[in-house]
Formats: C-alpha cells, structure tokens, sequence
C-alpha cells in the first residue's frame, strides 16, 4: 500500500499503519514520543539537530531491519537510518517518520587467524578498536572514538592510519545488506559486486548495511603521537615547515593540521588556554625509533613549541580528539579539499583562523597520500584519493549561544577558499544540495552510483542521506 505523504492526514495514517505493522512483528524496542527513552534516543551528536520521528525502531536483529524496511516501503513513511548517529547534518533522524536505529546491534567477531573481523552497524569506532587490538590488529578507522563504524565505512573513512593502510573501506572484503525491497544481500568483490563498489563511499544510498567484514593489519600496540602546538604568531613559519616536512614523510605518518583556539585542557599549558594556536597532529604507526627520527624536525621547529608527542598505546590516541567533539555540541561544518597548502592557501586559512570566536571552532586539515592514492581512482567512488589534503571548517559552540556568528565564520572561511576548493569528502556535507553532493564523486563515479541506485533502490526509498539519484 502506498499513500501520499503531501497529506497530512493521509500521512498520519500511514504513520500509524507503519507502527502497527511493526508492533506486529519486531523483536527489539519501538521508542515512541512520550516514552521515557524518547528525547535521549532522538538525539544524534549534532546539539543544534532536534528532529521528532515519529517511531524509533530499535532492531535487535537482521530480521527486524528487514521489517522495519518492509514497513516503510510499503506505508511509504519517510526512513532514517542510525547507525553511531555522528552524521553533521543530522541525516539518521526525521520528522514524522520510521528511526531505524542500529544501535544496540554490536556484535564483534574477531577471527585473528583469518586476519578478518565481523562487526554489525551498531559498532562504535572504540569499541572495534578494543576487540582488534586485544590481539595487536586494526582496522583503519576514524578519529574519534564514538563515530559509527557504519556510516564512516559507507563515506570512505580517513583516519590515522590511512597513509599507511589506506581507508577504512580499502579494508572491507564483504558487507551484508538489507536492500529497499527487504532482501538480504551479501556484497563483495564476487557478490554483487556493483553494489560492493557503491557501498565502499556511496554512503547509505542502496540499503542497509547490517555487518561489515573488514581486513585485520598488525598495529600497535605503542604507537608515536600527540600534538605539537605553537602559538598563531609562529603560524606561517610553522605551517610552511610543516608541508614541507609531511611531504617528505613515510607513509608510517599520517599528520593533521589544526588551527583553533587552545582548549583549556590539563596537558595543554595554561597560558595558552584560549589563544589561537597552530597545531600539527600525528600518529606514527610504524618501528618506533624510526618514528623518532622522522618526528624529530617537527618537534625541534622553532623556540616556542608545545610538544605532546609521545608513545602511547593506540587505543589511548585513537581518543586523543575525543574530548574536543562532545556529543551534543552545535556544529556546522563546511569542507573542501585542496591539492596543497600553498601559500596562498596558508594566507586563507591562518588569516580566518584568527577570527575564530568560540574554544569549540577550528581548521583541520588531513594530510591524504600514501596508500590512500595508491588506490585507482575509480575502482571506489570515494572522490578525494588524489587531493593533497581534507580540510573541514567547523563552526561550533557549546549550544545555541554564539552559534550563528560560528557558523558565518565556517561558510566566510569556505568561501575564502574559493579557486584553491578541490573537491570534498562526502561524509563532511552538511545538508548542501545535489550540485555538493556531485561534487563529492565527481561526474563519472557519480553516473555510476546512479547506475547501482537504479539497480537496488529505484524508488529513492533510501533518501536521507548524500541522495544519489537513481538514473
Ligand atoms: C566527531 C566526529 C568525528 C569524525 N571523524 C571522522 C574521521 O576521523 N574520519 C572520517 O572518515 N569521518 C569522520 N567523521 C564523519 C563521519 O564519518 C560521518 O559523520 C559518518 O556518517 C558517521 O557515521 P555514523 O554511523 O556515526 O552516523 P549516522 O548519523 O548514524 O549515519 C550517517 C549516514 O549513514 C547512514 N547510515 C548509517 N548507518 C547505516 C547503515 N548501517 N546502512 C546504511 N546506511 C547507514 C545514515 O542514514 C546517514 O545517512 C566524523 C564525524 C564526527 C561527528
């Protein structure tokens, strides 16, 4: 049955022949307004998103996704997917609609002696991490410690160990998926292999990815990393040093640029707390003493450097940016790629940073290469492996107070940018439209994601997310 949402009355019904199809035949919990655990379940990380669903269908299994997909096919109920719920734009929750929330789906298998680990779509990033490194592996996965492993997975996934073992998707060797006509698939390089293609970036546009099987590398336990700071005054000195230091760098290294204000945090010098700094992040993964050496002329730079680096377990750094992304906190993020921090990129970007008004703003800039552009530009729709770097503007603040001038600051920023913009990370969109969305894949990997939308969800019924329209 399918009614027409433009109604409101009509819609109201569908919403309610929708939840009862599921009270029908669901083994998790339906979270309905007015349900003790509603106002916390609705939340996602983004503080300035406030979306009321009309149900939240916790599943508890694959067969609860398959009739919640069901449900809302048929009923034609809008659908939001929720995996770790860290989506800038608030894509896994809406208005009047079915939550499919994946959250309480956390099974981990790790297979040491395959070198493979199985993990469902309610996975956090810390707690992949905790299960692979009890036996010295990992994943490469994302920065900070509560991001979904599903949603990054399905984006690309960049992190700290990415110049070395390249994205999180170069790892997956097959995913499971619940597709819009309720079928169960499993997608790999020889099942289903355009829709594996489309699911390694393509973000959430052809089903419901239910686990994921990933490919296990040794690392750590120890690595070498931390935060090397210096105040802003320094910042065209450090930040030249810098490109030109990481350029040289083995691909052991993944380094980060940031441009902020320093939190007022017990490992960072009081008499920094709140000035503007310029700061270089990175994560040596490789033999230790050899990571020494390769850091040391970025330690040594300069008469007025902080040096947090040091060795660490990775568990330990994989948290590190933790405490700088609270859930909750108001966001808005405009990002861009750029093929190298060229002068003239550096006078954009340390000139804006200067104007930053909240401890919760800043640059960050992810040094790509390595193995991440060893992979062929085409063989995943992943938009970015050839940009020099990925750079995310993010206005932010502790709730609305403040926001709106935050967030001016981000897209005033962005705009700066204008001629350097190379691109962009799809999982970075906000809510932007379909030309940013294009611009993320670029024209021929987006006309072959239209091509794989056709395919498995021509009816769109997997639309809140970086919409691929079907061809
Ligand atoms: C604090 C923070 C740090 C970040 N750091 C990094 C980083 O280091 N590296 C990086 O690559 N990205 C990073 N990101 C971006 C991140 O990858 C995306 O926000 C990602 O979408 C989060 O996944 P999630 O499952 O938590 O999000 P959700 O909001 O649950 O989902 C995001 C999108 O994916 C869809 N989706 C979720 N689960 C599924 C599923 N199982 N099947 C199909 N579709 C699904 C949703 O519908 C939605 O459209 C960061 C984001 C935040 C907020």
């Amino acid at each position: 049955m399918t009614m027409q949402v433009g109604d409101p009355g009509a819609h109201a019904g569908a919403i309610a022949v929708a939840v009862a199809g599921l009270e029908r035949a669901f083994d998790g919990q339906l979270v309905r307004p007015g349900a003790a655990a509603y106002d916390v379940l609705r939340r996602v990380w983004n503080g300035s998103i406030d979306r009321h669903p009309a149900v939240i269908a916790r599943c508890a299994s694959v067969a609860d996704v398959i009739a919640a997909v069901r449900v809302g096919r048929e009923t034609d109920v809008p659908i939001a997917v929720r995996g770790g719920g860290h989506s800038f734009p608030g894509l896994s929750v809406c208005d009047d609609g079915v939550v499919i929330d994946l959250g309480v789906m956390k099974d981990i298998r790790v297979d040491a002696s395959a070198g493979r680990v199985h993990a469902q779509a309610g996975v956090l990033l810390g707690e992949l991490d905790r299960a692979t490194q009890a036996c010295g592996q990992a994943v490469p996965l994302g920065s900070v410690s509560h991001t979904g492993i599903a949603g990054l997975t399905l984006g690309g996934g960049f992190g700290w160990l990415m110049r070395r073992l390249g994205l999180t998707i170069d790892q997956v060797v097959a995913m499971n998926v619940v597709t819009a006509d309720g079928e169960l698939l499993r997608a790999s390089e020889t099942d289903d292999p355009d829709l594996f293609w489309g699911l390694r970036g393509g973000g959430g546009n052809f089903g419901i990815v239910t686990d994921f099987e990933y490919r296990l590398q040794p690392v750590g336990p120890t690595v070498l990393s931390g935060l090397l700071l210096w105040p802003q005054e320094d910042g065209v000195e450090v930040v030249r040093f810098y490109r030109d230091w990481a350029r040289e760098a083995p691909d052991e290294l993944t380094t980060a640029l940031v441009l902020r204000r320093a939190p007022a945090l017990d490992i960072i010098p009081s008499d920094l707390h709140g000035r503007p700094v310029v700061g270089v992040a990175s994560c040596w993964s490789g033999e230790l003493d050899r990571g020494e050496a390769v850091l040391e002329p970025m330690r040594r730079f300069g008469s007025h450097g902080v040096d947090l680096v040091s060795r660490r377990p990775y568990l330990e750094h994989q948290a590190f940016l933790d405490p700088s992304f609270p859930p909750g906190i108001w966001i808005h993020s405009k990002a861009a790629d750029v093929n190298a921090l060229t002068d003239a990129v550096v006078d954009v970007l340390l000139t804006h940073a200067a104007r930053i008004g909240s401890d919760r703003s800043g640059i960050i800039a992810w040094q790509l290469g390595g193995a991440v552009a060893r992979v062929g530009e085409l063989e995943t729709p992943f938009g970015s492996r050839q940009s020099g770097y990925l750079v995310d503007i993010v206005g932010a603040t502790d709730g609305p107070s403040g926001f709106e001038r935050e967030r001016t600051w981000a897209r005033d920023t962005w705009a700066s940018l204008g001629p350097h913009r190379a691109g962009v990370y799809m999982n970075w969109l906000m809510d932007e439209g379909q030309e940013r969305v294009r611009e993320a894949y670029g024209a021929e990997r987006y006309a072959r994601l239209q091509v794989v939308k056709r395919r498995y969800d021509p009816e769109n019924v997997f639309r809140l997310n970086q919409n691929v329209l079907p061809a």
